[in-house]
């Protein structure tokens, strides 16, 4: 993995405007992960690209993370601070995925971007979703299809599937100095990343506003800078 520029970053939020989150997500480990190609980081399982965001993350802004929550118990606006390890999981230990129940044995892989481009948002999304993944299924050692499955064991199926990599669906624990609540919130690192990397952009065209403003440079002379030679020159120019 390698830290993309601040041009790339530039570019990437502009290119993410508008775009539904695993667009977004492709888009930061292209510049990141320049090793792979487009195909392979699309068909990446979700929690395994979640995890090279939070590597991302770290690179980017750091281990630490910031972020608000009310506690449920008491109510409290809290500021809660957490490192990347604390919600980073190993991942799963198969390679191939069964789900039995009784008479059935399904076999099924792990979601990835290429299927979520190809979901359509609504109710019917999960089970969608479920038939885009299912790879075998088998009702008393005879081939069965979905339309067999009734819908106790859809839903039993769907359940089962959302907890095969756990990094899909991180966890961060939460503690109210206030009341001593204890309680975990899920954690969503794209739309973490993406909201930082915003407030980020928003801080970076202002110093290109000011730097061009003041020395007539191009945009890209001053994103060319390294972060510590901008802020020195801001300071002079503000001085
Ligand atoms: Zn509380």
């Amino acid at each position: 993995m390698q830290t993309p520029s601040a041009h790339q970053l530039l570019h990437i939020w502009e290119a993410g405007q508008g775009r539904p989150p695993w667009v977004r997500a492709l888009l930061l480990l292209e510049a990141a992960e320049t090793g792979m190609e487009q195909k392979a980081l699309a068909r990446l399982p979700l929690g395994e690209r979640d995890d090279r965001l939070l590597e991302l993350r770290a690179r980017l802004f750091g281990e630490t993370l910031s972020s608000l929550a009310d506690c449920p118990a008491c109510g409290e606006r809290l500021e809660l601070n957490f490192s990347i390890d604390d919600v980073r999981l190993p991942g799963p230990k198969a390679t191939a995925f069964l789900f039995e129940s009784g008479d059935l044995c399904v076999s099924f892989r792990l979601p990835d971007s290429v299927d979520l481009e190809a979901l359509l948002p609504g109710p019917d999304a999960p089970r969608a979703l479920l038939e885009a993944c299912l790879q075998g299924i088998n009702r008393e050692g005879e081939p069965a299809v979905i339309a067999d499955l009734n819908e106790a064991e859809i839903t039993a199926l769907i359940a089962h599937m959302g907890e095969a990599d756990p990094r899909a669906d991180l966890k961060a624990a939460m503690n109210c100095p206030n009341c001593s609540h204890s309680w975990s919130a899920r954690f969503d690192i794209l739309s973490f990343l993406w909201e930082e990397l915003g407030a980020w952009v928003r801080r970076l065209l202002a110093e290109v506003h000011v730097l061009a403003r003041a020395y007539g440079w191009r945009e890209d002379d001053v994103l060319a800078l390294s972060p510590w030679r901008r802020q020195h020159y801001i300071e002079w120019v503000q001085s």
